[in-house]
């Protein structure tokens, strides 16, 4: 079973939209594991103080390696083969590749940061890989991580309700997704496609095919040069 262990000074937040949907059924049914642990409860002073102001001065505060070492030590203790992710906006970009790979091994740790960030020792000395969910500023590592438990926790095993619905979306095969229509055929005056109604699969399949890859030139042109595409899913 996929397990995962968010560290944070916030638990409450999980497991959140998580415990709904497609992800909180799965949780219900035992598909994924998921524990929220507070940072605090592995502070030593009586305070239970988790950061401190920064060496050098400036502004805000930066999260304790010793405290936060206590915190990874307890919840992913030597030998555990889970990767350590610390949400962090100098991360490398998270990505349905990285979702992908997340989703094949045994789970995953994620640090949740708050305040400044975390003391740089930390990260080298528990192994922490920084991953970013984009180019902008949150207030805490906590909806970072769920962004990261989402897109993994849906490409588990029996989540998906419809697994071919997951092999054509968005980024599976480097494309973004064709346009969707449903019923009604006319919506304000606009036909659905007439393409979509002729009942040829072929004819179906290469236009979404073609939409697919006209949208993509047009607002992602990055992905249709990126090397790494072609391992993103097979
Ligand atoms: N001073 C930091 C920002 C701290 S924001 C800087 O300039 O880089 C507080 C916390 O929110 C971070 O420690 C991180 O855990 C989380 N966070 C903020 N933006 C994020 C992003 N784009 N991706 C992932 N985590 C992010």
């Amino acid at each position: 079973m996929f397990r995962a262990s968010v560290l944070t000074i916030f638990p409450e937040m999980f497991p959140g939209p998580l415990g709904l949907s497609l992800a909180g059924r799965a949780l219900n049914d035992g598909l994924w594991s998921l524990e929220a642990r507070d940072i605090r409860a592995s502070a030593t002073d009586k305070h239970r103080s988790v950061d401190d102001s920064p060496a050098g001065g400036g502004a805000g505060m930066v999260m304790r390696a010793d405290v936060l070492a206590a915190a990874i030590d307890a919840a992913s203790p030597a030998g555990d083969r889970r990767p350590r992710l610390l949400m962090s906006p100098r991360g490398r970009p998270f990505d349905q590749a990285r979702a992908a790979a997340l989703a094949e091994g045994p789970g995953v740790v994620i640090l949740a940061g708050r305040f400044e960030g975390v003391d740089e020792r930390l990260i080298a000395a528990r192994g922490l890989e920084e991953v970013s969910v984009g180019d902008y500023v949150l207030s805490g590592g906590e909806i970072a991580a769920l962004t990261v438990l989402d897109a993994t926790v849906r490409l588990l095993p029996g989540v998906m309700g419809n697994v071919q619905s997951g092999e054509s979306e968005s980024f599976a095969e480097g494309l973004l997704e064709y346009p969707q229509y449903t019923r009604p055929q006319i919506f304000e005056g606009q036909a659905i496609p007439e393409v979509l109604l002729s009942g040829d699969h072929k004819k179906i399949a290469d236009w979404r095919l073609a939409e697919a890859r006209r949208i993509t030139a047009e607002r992602r042109p990055d992905l249709l040069i990126r090397p790494e595409r072609s391992e993103s899913r097979d």
